[in-house]
């Protein structure tokens, strides 16, 4: 297996890891970072990001993280493809292992890989995924223009999905398991106003439905009680995300959903060396700008342990 040693590794490619690379490359860290299975994170599936300061008229996802990836670049970092596919972090340099054929040891690693989208966890949605079973609205939105769609959820992304979809669907099914959402009053307000959204508040999804050509309908449970099936071609999970922690799990302290535990106010890992920072360490905030801000830590965080060490 081929071996490599650097100073600074950085796992993930987010707004938190290119936040990171900046810092670090600036601080004269040679970091490198390997981008994962999402080159850009979540962001690349997002279209209109309107809350990231600096962009008075927004910027798309996508380009948000192509300027990050090049404002890293242009210090120095080293940006490569490549999945981090296990750790050693026993030892004083960590090990991190490359695609199961290349081992890297680093001073310091900072993890940054993020979070992926959680699925209802029914035998049919995996049977259709792909064929009208989806996670991402913005990917694959394109796909259902004048057509009806679910989307799944209660939250500011389910929201977010819904709206997004009711410009290019003919109409929108909300599925909400309680008898409210959970989603921001601004985001409620947006679902209310668009008159191709029906809220379905207290429905659950038993089955999706299909044939050979994909998703053609939904069978759900109204009030614990009456079974409904809508007519749709296209079902959308918008339920949270899973940290993406389990390569960690047996060296780094996680809490009991899997997000990895830093020490309050900074991005230490309980593994001196090892730093997290975005949504991989943060259940509650999970915005663009405070994973850069966490990344942004990581790297001072990082720069101060390399000190330490002189
Ligand atoms: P949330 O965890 O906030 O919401 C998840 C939603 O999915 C809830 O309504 C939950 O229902 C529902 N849910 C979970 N599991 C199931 C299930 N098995 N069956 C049916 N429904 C289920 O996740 P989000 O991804 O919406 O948001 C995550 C964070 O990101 C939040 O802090 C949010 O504010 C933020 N965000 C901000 C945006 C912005 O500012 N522009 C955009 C998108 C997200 P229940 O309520 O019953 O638990």
């Amino acid at each position: 297996m081929n071996f490599e040693k650097v100073k600074c590794l950085i796992i993930g490619s987010g707004p938190a890891g290119y936040t990171a690379a900046i810092y670090a490359a600036r601080a004269n860290m040679n970091p490198v970072l390997y981008e994962g299975l999402q080159p850009g994170g979540q962001l690349t599936t997002t279209t209109e990001v309107d809350n990231f300061p600096g962009y008075p008229e927004g910027v798309t996802g996508p380009q948000l993280m192509e300027d990050l990836r090049k404002q890293a670049q242009r210090f120095g970092t080293d940006v490569r493809s490549g999945y981090a596919t296990a750790v050693d972090f026993s030892g004083t340099n960590k090990i991190v292992e490359i695609d199961g054929e290349k081992k890297i040891e680093a001073q310091v690693v900072i993890i940054s890989t993020g979070a992926t989208a959680k699925y209802l966890g029914l035998e049919s949605e995996e049977k259709y995924k792909g064929m009208g079973v989806s996670a991402c609205a913005t990917c694959d939105g394109f796909f259902y223009r004048k057509q009806d769609v679910a989307v799944v959820g209660g939250g500011d992304t389910a929201a977010e999905e819904a709206t997004y979809l009711a410009g290019l669907a003919n109409k929108v099914y909300l599925i909400i398991r309680k008898d409210h959402m959970r989603a921001s009053k601004a985001m409620q307000k947006r679902v209310e106003n668009t008159p191709n959204i029906e809220v379905l508040y207290e429905h659950v999804t038993l089955e999706v439905l299909g044939d050979a050509n994909g998703v053609n309908g939904v069978r759900l449970l109204k009030k614990g009680t009456e079974e409904v099936t809508i007519n749709v071609t296209g079902f959308f999970l918008a339920i949270g995300h899973t940290p993406n922690t389990e390569i960690f799990k047996n060296f780094i302290e996680l809490d009991e959903v899997g997000y990895i535990k830093t020490k309050p106010g900074s991005t230490h890992t309980n593994i001196p060396g090892v730093f997290a920072c975005g949504d991989v360490q943060d259940p509650h905030y999970r915005q663009a700008i405070t994973a850069a801000g966490s990344g942004c830590m990581a790297a001072l965080d990082a720069e101060r342990y390399l000190g330490s060490l002189l």
